[in-house]
């Protein structure tokens, strides 16, 4: 049995561009280790690079340099066992519109020549709940049910390794519970899920690990909870224009302190007293910020931080 689910190495991408547009490096040398069975979440703001980790990984984009491992199988080696062991849901939703959903995972099962009697079609489709839906066309779903039906598809050769690309895109608050209901589900059966997300909420909620990943590079791998109290140790001074003589009432839930007629300190949580809630209380206040910085000037946390909040990202 293997220890890791996946592992990446030095992996390097760049996308030649076409005629004269300019090269685009998309991954400058990603190390990645992902244990077997855990909930990892890979974050980052968009164009970090993560979908494109995901495609190399998933055997859709290739590889300029370094490695990948999905089981124990490199991805270039041993490709078909690499791809036996993964299932990728795609970030876009695109179907064959005259397909039913119990065709396509019947399609796609004899793709990965999964034998008939070894088919899970019924279970899959009652799993992502889309049994009433098995016989009509993809066409007729809706955009949370073509979500569900793209899971029970990355499913059907039942691999150890779920990946899920930013899942969540456009999917409203109930069918995200279902969603990761199941995900949960899955997890606890066995599977190893990884998925991307731009918002730190939704890896704090799922993920017990988070490798936060920024301009094709890994700022940090670290277990959940070491990040979330990282963040809250953090305190921000900001500096504004306005010489003031108390606490303005929209700043006061934040509970800052004066440092002098012109500077407050803030301590930061991941929850609440996050930068963007921070940056638009001072800017409801109508001060103008002069000057920002924090303890460590941290560029991952604020990067953090700022993701932490849906409104704002
Ligand atoms: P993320 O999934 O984190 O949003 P991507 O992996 O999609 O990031 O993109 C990383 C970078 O690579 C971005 O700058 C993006 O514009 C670029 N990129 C992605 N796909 C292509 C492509 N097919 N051709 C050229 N550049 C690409």
């Amino acid at each position: 049995m293997v220890e890791n689910a996946i592992e990446i190495r030095g992996l390097e991408k760049i996308y030649k561009g076409l005629k004269d547009a300019p090269d685009k490096v998309a991954l400058k040398g990603i190390d990645l280790t992902i244990p077997r069975g855990s909930m990892f979440g890979l974050l980052g703001p968009n164009g970090a690079g993560k979908s494109t980790t995901i495609n190399i990984l998933a055997g859709l984009v290739n590889k300029t340099a370094g490695s990948a491992k999905i089981w124990g199988f490199d991805t270039v080696e041993k490709p078909r066992n690499a791809r036996a062991n993964i299932g990728v849901v795609p970030q876009e939703l695109l179907f064959d519109a005259f397909f039913t959903p119990r065709e396509m995972l019947e399609v796609q099962a004899g793709m990965y020549g999964v034998p008939e009697h070894e088919r899970r079609t019924e279970e899959l489709l009652d799993a992502v709940q889309l049994l009433d839906k098995a016989d009509a066309y993809s066409r007729t779903l809706s955009g949370g049910m073509k979500r569900r039906l793209l899971i029970a598809k990355a499913m059907v050769h039942n691999p150890p390794i779920l990946v899920l690309d930013e899942p969540t895109a456009g999917v409203d608050i109930e069918l995200r519970q279902m969603l990761w209901a199941y995900v949960r589900e899955l997890h606890a059966r066995g599977t190893t899920i990884v998925l991307t997300t731009h918002y730190l909420e939704e890896a704090e909620e799922l993920c017990d690990t988070i490798a936060i990943i920024n301009h094709g590079e890994v700022v940090c791998c670290e277990p959940t909870s070491d990040l979330l109290k990282r963040i809250d140790e953090k305190e921000m001074i900001i500096e504004v224009a306005e010489a003031l003589s108390g606490i303005p009432p929209e700043l006061a839930a934040y509970q800052p302190t004066l440092k002098g007629p012109n500077t407050f300190a803030f301590h930061l949580n991941h929850k609440t007293t996050t930068v963007a809630n921070v940056l638009s209380a001072v800017s409801a206040a109508q001060l103008t910020i002069t000057d920002i910085s924090t303890n460590e000037t941290d560029l991952e946390d604020i990067f953090l931080q700022l993701t932490s909040n849906k409104s704002a990202a």
